[in-house]
Order: structure tokens, then sequence, then C-alpha cells
């Protein structure tokens, strides 16, 4: 601990987000650089507590008062070793990790948390500008197979593990890029593309293989992974959004805010969509349903392609603006959040239940909903609460039941859990020999640093399945 009184002296400062008008006419992620001084003395305020509850707030474990204290002393590149002890891909959850660290740091008690994701990314992003991440080739080979289904961060993570333990991993993907909803969901302005791309190019260097379009269960069949590798990882996600079957719900205009997001994504890739086969808001009336994260970046998304208008509607109340008193540090603080996509404009409404959409010619004009409010953790509408507003684009957003359960998961005859998500053992092993799961495909709906830390135990125990033991972490 550099500097004992650190806390006491320094106040918390987090990056400067660009201008708004200037960011929602590109697709660029929205924080500005935040010099190396500045963040110096934001590490400073950590105060290496004996007890670091911020440890316990990761999923990954990761080890923050040492990289907070290397960081201090100008020591980054060991403050990076120390980052990639515990986590795969820093450069992903320094960007777009909601930071449940920060949420149970100790400073958090009774002022604000240290500034722990800041120094994540900053550590990493000066590492690859430096040139000090390099492809970590495995000395030895041990012969073993391993196919891994799905290339999400869980996919992903386990990949590099087992690769690293000297298997032969192939991922296998039916999209045409790499990265699960690290590619096609999370927008740009949240994370650039090209820091995927760097790593997937180290991957690669490191001799993971990747097959794209490689839609198992339909193009590659079941038993020719079975025949061909020793070990399988589900790792494909929880891809069966949560549907509104209201009366209107057929109309044109509504879709998944997965039909919606990804579209754009492959148009900042640089692919050639055709308008008609785009969905764009440009001088629309967008209605976005579901008040969490996706929706957010519906709106980011529909504010750069120019929305008429963005109401974002939320069936729960608006959150507090301070912890509740049934929230206590250190527990993730559910509290009201202004995300970027919300500084830069649209409305936000709570209590909302739709009830219909009505429109003409078969394309969506108009939703009606009615306000509700909950009495006892019970829902009930309010009465004469009755409106509608205009809708010509309608965005549903409101999370994933699990994992679609045709395909693969009935091929191989996989159990799933009474949340309809793949079950697994403490081994993350499921029913079928051979064949485990992890990520949002095991877990349900989740997070990225999740999938992360799911990818790598999984990887653990198929190397111990593998080999009998294993050295992984
Ligand atoms: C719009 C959106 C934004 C989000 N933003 C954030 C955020 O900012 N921060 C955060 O922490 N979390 C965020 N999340 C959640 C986070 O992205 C997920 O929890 C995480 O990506 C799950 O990782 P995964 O590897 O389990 O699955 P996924 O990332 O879903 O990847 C699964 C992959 O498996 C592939 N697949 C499925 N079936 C097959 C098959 N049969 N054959 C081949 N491939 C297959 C899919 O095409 C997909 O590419 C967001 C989620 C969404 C939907
Ligand atoms: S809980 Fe906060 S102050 Fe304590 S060690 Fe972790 S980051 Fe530092």
């Amino acid at each position: 601990m550099g500097n004992p009184t650190g806390f006491l002296e320094i106040a918390r400062v987090t990056p400067e987000r660009r201008p708004v008008t200037e960011r929602i006419h590109d697709w660029k992620e929205v924080y500005k650089d935040f010099p190396d001084e500045k963040l110096k003395s934001q590490a400073s305020r950590c105060m290496d507590c004996g007890v670091p509850f911020c440890h316990q707030g990761c999923p990954l474990g990761n080890i923050i008062p040492d990289w907070n204290d290397l960081v201090y002393r100008g020591r980054w590149q060991e403050a990076l070793a120390r980052l990639f002890a515990t986590n795969n891909f820093p450069e992903f959850t320094g960007r777009i990790c909601p930071a449940p660290c920060e949420g149970s740091c100790v400073l958090g008690i009774n002022a604000d948390p240290v500034t722990i994701k800041q120094v994540e990314v900053t550590i990493i992003d000066r590492a690859f500008k430096e040139g000090w991440v390099k492809p970590q080739v495995p000395a030895v080979r041990t012969g073993k197979r391993v196919a891994v289904i799905g290339s999400g961060p869980a996919g992903l993570a386990a990949a590099a593990q087992l690769n690293q333990a000297g298997h032969w991993v192939t991922v296998f993907e039916r999209a045409d890029r790499i990265g699960g909803l690290l590619r096609y969901g999370i927008p740009e302005f949240k994370m650039e593309k090209h820091v995927l791309d760097r790593r997937l190019s180290l991957m690669l260097d490191e001799g993971i293989r990747f097959r794209t379009n490689a839609n198992v269960g339909v193009n590659v069949s079941v038993d020719e992974l079975r025949h061909d590798f020793d070990a399988i990882l589900l790792a494909g996600g929880s891809t069966d959004p949560r549907d509104l079957p209201v009366p209107g719900r057929d109309l044109k205009g509504i879709y998944f805010a997965m039909q919606y997001l990804p579209l754009q994504n492959k148009r900042c890739e640089g692919d050639d969509i055709a308008d008609a086969d785009f969905i764009s808001a440009k001088g629309k009336h967008v209605v976005i349903i579901g008040g969490g994260d996706t929706g957010a970046d519906c709106l980011g998304t529909a504010h750069r392609q120019g929305a008429k208008s963005i109401v974002q509607f939320e069936l729960l109340p608006k959150p507090p603006a301070e912890r509740a008193v049934d929230n206590p540090w250190p527990n993730w603080p559910n509290i009201f959040r202004t995300s970027s996509a919300h500084e830069e404009g649209g409305a936000r409404d709570y209590c909302v239940l739709t009830k219909s959409f009505s429109g003409n010619n078969g394309q969506v004009e108009k939703l009606h909903a009615v306000r509700v409010e909950f009495v006892e953790r019970n829902m009930r509408e309010i009465p004469g609460s009755a409106f509608e507003i205009p809708a010509d684009l309608v965005l549903l957003a409101m999370g994933f039941v699990g994992p679609e359960k045709n395909g693969i998961l009935a091929q191989l005859g996989v159990s799933l859990n009474e949340r309809g998500n793949v079950a697994v053992n403490g081994t993350k092993m499921t029913n079928v020999e051979g064949v485990f799961a992890a990520g949002d495909m095991s877990r349900g709906q989740s997070l990225v640093v999740w999938a992360i830390r799911e990818g790598r135990v999984a990887a653990r125990e198929i190397d111990r399945y593998l080999m009998g033991s294993t050295d992984l972490p």
C-alpha cells in the first residue's frame, strides 16, 4: 500500500465520456483516455484491506489490491501478471463489466469505491500498446482434442485455458464471425471490435482453431464431434428470447433486441446489408420494452441511427437513488443508473405493462399500455391508467429464457435443470459422459465476467477428466 492516506485525500474520478453531440454521430467507444498520472492517484485510494471484499465481489477472484498498489508504484508489468493470473480477457471486462467488485469495495461503505475497472482496463491497454502481450504457445501437446461449441466469452476462456494445458482445441461457431455476444450483442460504442479481433489473433497464434458458420447439430454432426474429440464443451449461450405474446405482436416493426443489434454490428464491421434486410430506427418513434442493459444497448444504437423519439419501458418500479435498507453493502447495489445511452437522450418510464399493439397495413403504429403498482410484491393494474403512444419500431429487450432446446441439446440427450438451462454437476459435466457445459447455456443469462469464470472452471475440470489431474487454476 503505497499511499496510506490516499483514500482520505483523493476523491474518486472516472474517465469522462465524449460529448453527446459528438459521439451520437459515430460508433466509437464513448470514454476518453484516462491519463496515467490520474490513474495512479486513483489506484492509491485502495486501502489494501485485510479482508478485501473486492475479491469476493469479483466472480473471477481478481487480485485487485495487488494491481492497485503496483500501478501506484509504476510496476505495470507486474500488475499485468497479476491481472492475467485470474482473467484471460481483462480488455473485455475492463470495458463492459458492471464491476461487482466496485459494489463490494470496502471504501464504498462510507465513500465512493476505488475505480477498479479503470485500473484494470488501463493496465491491459497499456500492455498491448507496449507489446507486452505475446502469444503463449504451449511447450508440450497432450494429443487430446476438445471441441468447444460457441465462441462467446465462456467458450473463448475455456479454449484459452485448455490450449495452455496442451490440448488441441477447436471452437465451433454458427455465426459468420467469432465472439458470441461480444461480437454481435454488445454495440461498438461499448466495445470496439478491434479489441476482440486483437485477442482472437493471439489465440490463433497460440494454436486454437476456429470454425465459423459451423452450426453444430445442423451442418456439423454431433456424432462426428463425439467421434473426433475426447471431450466437448457446450458454451452456446442463452439465446431463446423472452417474448411478449399480446394482441398485435405479429405486426411488422416489432423485433427482439437480438434481431436488431447484430445487424448494426455487422454494418459497423463493414458488411454490405441492403436496407430491405436492415432494421433501422431512422426517423421512427421507437419503443424499447425492457429497462435493462440490453434495452440500453438498443437505445444507444437507435440514437446513432437517428430515431425521431425513443421511450424505454420497464415493468418494475424505478430503483432508488441510494441503496435500500434490504440491499446493504457488500451486495450489488440495486440503484438507479444512467448509462452512456441514457445520457444521450430518450425517456425512461417505469411500472408500465404493455397490453397490445395496433397498426395499419400490417405495420405497427401504436403501443397500448397500462400503469401498474406492486403491493406486497403482487402486481396490479391501476384503474383508469391506460394509455397509448406512437410506435413505428418496437424492440423487445426482456431477457432470455434459456438455451434453444432443440438441435444440439436434444441430439446429445443433455438434461436440463428446473430453470431450463443445461444441468451440470460439480465438475461442469452434463449427464452425458465427456460433455461439459459453461456460461449462459448452463448458468442462465448473466454477465461476461461470469462467462469467463465458468469457462475457466470448465477447462480445469475437462483437463482433469482427460489427464486424471490438472494444474489449471
Ligand atoms: C445485447 C446484450 C448486451 C450485453 N451487454 C453486456 C455487458 O455490457 N456486460 C456484461 O458483462 N454482459 C453483457 N451481456 C451479457 C453477456 O454478453 C453474456 O452473459 C455472455 O456473452 C455469455 O457468454 P457465453 O459465452 O455463455 O454465450 P454467448 O456470448 O451468448 O455466446 C454463445 C455463442 O454460441 C453460439 N452457438 C449457439 N449454439 C451453437 C451451435 N449449435 N453451434 C455453434 N455455435 C453455437 C452462438 O452463436 C453464440 O455466438 C449482454 C447481453 C446482451 C444480449
Ligand atoms: S475492497 Fe476496495 S479498498 Fe479494499 S482492497 Fe479492495 S479495492 Fe482496495
